[in-house]
């Protein structure tokens, strides 16, 4: 052991190792977990912050390893997006949230709006939307009631198709949403360019708006212009009463984020959907 100690690249290359085998069997893994039924959502309550009912759910996708346990999304989805594992599993993905979203709507008065995460890849591919209709005709679910997230880091590459994917979602019914906005390439000619109907203020901005003024203006900004071309603005990761009170008082209406709840087991999240919300 002194030995190793005085050699710590060694152990860093040990570690590195282990760590790239450990990728390599979770691509391979990745193949089954379908079929093996390892894959399953978690939904975090989305509330509307004046009245505090709840008005939608992101949907948040975890894999249940036989040997390794629970894994974060974190673990999985790059590997996922390299190997190409991402179509089958946005597609399960996309039809879980559909059928979830019937079951929890059908007969509700005031619908919740269920969000699905959706990887670029999925987005570019040539029968998206065909799967999109696919999948609404199939479960039941009204177009209306789905909303795909699509990360904005990732909006740059073919923006000419990414539109048309758009157009053609948004005349389904289907809402869009760019997530994590203000991260990546942060023009806000996208906002008046792209038919989206949701924008999600990144966790970073909401962490930084009690503290920085600048931020402040920022956010103030995004929440107004969404005000104006009438997309919903929703802000992600509110952690404590302070950030609340502030994204409040820069006029956003929607917002997710452990103060209200983590994501939730699907038993959970029937709990909270019972004790939150006017049905
Ligand atoms: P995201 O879409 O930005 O999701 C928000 C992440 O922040 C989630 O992590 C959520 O659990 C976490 N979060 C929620 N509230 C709070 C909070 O108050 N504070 C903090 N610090 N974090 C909060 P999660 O579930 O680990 O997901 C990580 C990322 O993985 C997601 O980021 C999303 O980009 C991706 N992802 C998740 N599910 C899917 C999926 O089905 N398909 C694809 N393509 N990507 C997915
Ligand atoms: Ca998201
Ligand atoms: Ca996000
Ligand atoms: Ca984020």
């Amino acid at each position: 052991s002194k030995a190793m100690a005085s050699h710590p690249p060694h152990r860093f290359a040990a570690a590195d190792e282990r760590d790239a085998s450990n990728r390599i069997r979770l691509a391979n893994d990745l193949q089954a977990a379908i079929p093996n039924e390892e894959l399953l959502l978690h939904y975090q309550p989305q509330l509307d912050l004046h009245s505090g009912n709840i008005v939608g759910a992101e949907a948040l996708v975890r894999w249940n390893h036989g040997v390794f346990g629970l894994q974060s999304p974190s673990r999985f989805i790059g590997v996922a997006e390299e190997t190409g594992a991402i179509l089958d599993i946005g597609a399960w993905a996309l039809r879980t949230v559909a059928k979830q979203a019937m079951r929890i709507n059908d007969g509700r008065r005031t619908p919740i709006r269920f969000s699905c995460n959706v990887s670029v890849l999925e987005f570019t591919r040539r029968d998206m939307v065909a799967f999109v209709e696919q999948v609404v005709a199939e479960t039941g679910c009204r177009p209306e009631w789905l909303t795909l997230e699509l990360t904005e880091s990732l909006m740059m590459p073919e923006p000419a198709e990414v539109l048309r994917v758009f157009r053609d979602l948004r005349g389904l019914g289907v809402e869009i949403s760019i997530d994590d906005f203000g991260t990546g390439y942060s023009n806000l000619r996208y906002l008046e360019r792209f038919p989206l109907t949701e924008i999600k203020i990144d966790r970073s901005f909401v962490r930084d708006v009690v503290h920085s003024p600048a931020k402040r203006v920022i956010v103030e900004s995004i929440i107004k212009l969404g005000g104006v071309l009438d997309i919903r603005v929703v802000a992600e990761g509110i952690e404590t009463d302070a950030e609340l009170s502030v994204v409040k008082s820069l006029g956003c209406s929607v917002g997710q984020g452990y103060l209200y709840s983590p994501p939730l087991d699907t038993t959970a999240f029937d709990a909270f959907i019972k004790y939150h919300a006017i049905s």
